[in-house]
């Protein structure tokens, strides 16, 4: 029988409750029990694919081809479980459901209301998360909720999970609450009474939390761990500290010394041996003690808030610690650099171009790309990456003059990026070939599977066949294939199915290590094995880094 621990957050947003979230999950899952991780996201957006990254941060792409909240990738890098689909909804999802249930008469007649039948909609789609009384039932759902307890939003989900445990019976439920505890440094003291708040407004709802994880720059001393315990009737020991710590990875450890799991699976009457956190251990010293460093420059447009790129740093960074170096990463905004100024770029080991969206910043990354190439820099173009690449060799190698991707130029004499709708024929016709025409015009996303040619970097990389995950629009044009392989580039994989192309590389008779994926390689590193892709990356910038070091005039470039 699934077990369910749900996570509320009050007070303010972004103070970690998906890091809380998945640290609980990864101490649980060291206590050998199956674990899952559910985020419930309070927006009318059926999912966040159609959000700004400027506004989102970045959106999380699960094998099953589901666009969902970046917490996702934080649950897939602290657990052993994969994030479905069903491992995230919306308020936008719960209600297209319960609408059309109603356009198709299942209420019989009833009014629709938001009590009972939305409630029951998101109790529903909590369980069917779980794997609640099928084969693939986990030991405990942990189910994050999304935004602050007194938000109007988040109610209905509030009140489906108070239900829920109702309805599951005693010791079926546990209830953490994230809040925040302030120091206010003129008084020289850390205040409770946001925590007071914020609990009384989860009582008022019929919740009582069994734990409050306390956010603060600090330890909470006993004394002040005793008054928010009389406040909120919270048993003291489940009164918990979450200060700041330098890395995330610290965050199980702290929980655990604490007695976070120990109060959980006693709540939950769930027998089971002790926790095990050696790994995160090993983890957080590794971080600690980096044997150097590489600086690696990602041309990208949402630069401004790191939380666009949430995967792609981590994956950095995983990619760091399997190599023994902390990577710097630096962001420069593509919208800025030109021709006149993209020597700059000259200081670092490697360049990263992300994935994006739209024209503004393109020529930028264009221009970072021929950079990288000429320069003979570690080179990593991920999607948008891949393309502005593909599109720079075809300029200034292959000679097709004003190339470019029909997202960015619909009119371009040589369309090397195009939709697959519009790849043409010599005759003018649409070029009819044996793919899913659902592809053309709408996202490839998901997990798809490649071959790779032997005798190529990618080859080195990642052996005979590649599965990552994809979320574009926009393709290597076929027709164009031809003539850029013939000016030099290596069409290295392409998609079992449909045989798109997956990666292209320069030659390392040409370039030292320059390489283009269509794919999303940053949704499947972890902290453990990190990915192989990243690990070369960045095994190929310290190599830059050693021979700049010994040729320092190139540094002056
Ligand atoms: N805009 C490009 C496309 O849709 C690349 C997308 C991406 O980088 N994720 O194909």
């Amino acid at each position: 029988m699934t077990k369910f621990v749900f996570v509320t957050g009050g007070v303010v947003s972004s103070l970690g409750k998906g890091i809380a979230s998945a640290s609980l999950a990864a101490i649980l899952e060291s206590r050998g029990l199956k674990v899952t991780l559910i985020k419930l996201d309070p927006y009318l957006n059926v999912d966040p694919g159609t959000m700004s990254p400027f506004q989102h941060g970045e959106v999380f792409v699960t094998d099953d081809g589901a666009e969902t909240d970046l917490d996702l990738g934080h649950y897939e890098r602290f657990i052993e479980t994969r994030m479905k689909r069903t491992n995230n909804f919306t308020t936008g999802q719960i209600y297209k459901s319960v609408l059309e249930k109603e356009r198709h008469g299942d209420y019989l007649g009833k009014t629709v209301q938001v009590i009972p039948h939305v409630t029951n909609e998101i109790q529903d789609f909590i369980k069917r998360g779980a794997g609640f009384g099928t084969a693939d039932a986990v030991d405990v759902a942990i189910v994050e909720i999304g935004g602050t307890v007194g938000d109007i939003e988040s109610l209905p989900f509030l009140e489906a999970v108070r239900q829920l445990s109702l309805r599951l019976g005693p010791n079926q439920a546990a209830f953490v609450h994230l809040t925040y505890v302030p120091w206010i440094a003129a008084a020289g003291e850390l205040k409770t009474k946001p925590t007071q708040h914020t609990v009384q407004k989860l009582r008022e709802i019929g919740i009582q939390p069994d734990a409050l994880l306390c956010r603060a720059d600090r330890m909470i001393p006993d004394d002040e761990r005793e008054k928010i315990s009389l406040f909120t009737n919270v048993a003291l020991w489940g009164v918990i500290s979450m200060p700041d710590v330098d890395t995330i990875y610290k965050v199980p450890r702290v929980l655990h010394e604490q007695g976070l799991d120990g109060l959980i699976c006693d709540k939950l009457r769930l027998n089971t041996p002790p926790a095990n956190l050696k790994r995160w251990d090993d983890l957080v010293s590794e971080t600690a003690h980096p044997q150097g460093t590489v600086n690696i420059v990602m041309v990208g447009k949402y630069v401004d808030l790191s939380d666009s790129y949430k995967s792609l740093n981590e994956a950095l960074r995983h990619a760091g610690m399997k190599n023994h170096v902390s990577v710097k990463i630096s962001y420069l905004d593509s919208e800025l650099i030109t021709p006149d100024n993209v020597a700059q770029l000259a200081r670092f080991d490697a360049v990263l171009v992300p994935g994006g969206f739209g024209v503004r910043g393109v020529e930028g990354k264009i221009c970072a790309a021929r950079f990288a190439r000429e320069q003979k820099i570690p080179y990593l173009g991920i999607c948008l990456g891949m393309q502005v690449a593909t599109i720079e060799f075809a300029r200034h190698v292959a000679g097709l003059r004003d190339a470019n991707s029909t997202e960015f130029d619909p009119a371009t004499p040589h369309p090397v990026i195009a939709l697959i709708t519009e790849w043409k024929d010599a005759d003018g016709s649409i070029k009819t070939r044996s793919v899913d025409s659902d592809l053309g015009g709408t996202m490839r996303l998901g997990a798809q599977s490649s071959d790779v040619v032997p005798g190529t970097l990618a080859h080195q990389i990642y052996g005979d066949v590649v599965t990552e995950r994809h979320r574009h629009r926009y393709e290597a044009n076929v027709n164009y294939l031809d003539a850029l392989r013939q000016a030099g580039l290596v069409v290295s994989a392409k998609t079992q199915r449909e045989h798109l192309t997956e990666i292209v590389e320069l030659p390392q008779t040409t370039h030292p290590w320059f390489v283009g994926v269509q794919f999303h390689p940053e949704f499947k590193s972890t902290p453990w094995a990190g990915h192989p892709l990243f690990n070369a990356f960045v095994r190929a910038a310290q190599d830059h880094h050693a021979h700049t070091a010994a040729t320092p005039e190139k540094a002056l470039v």
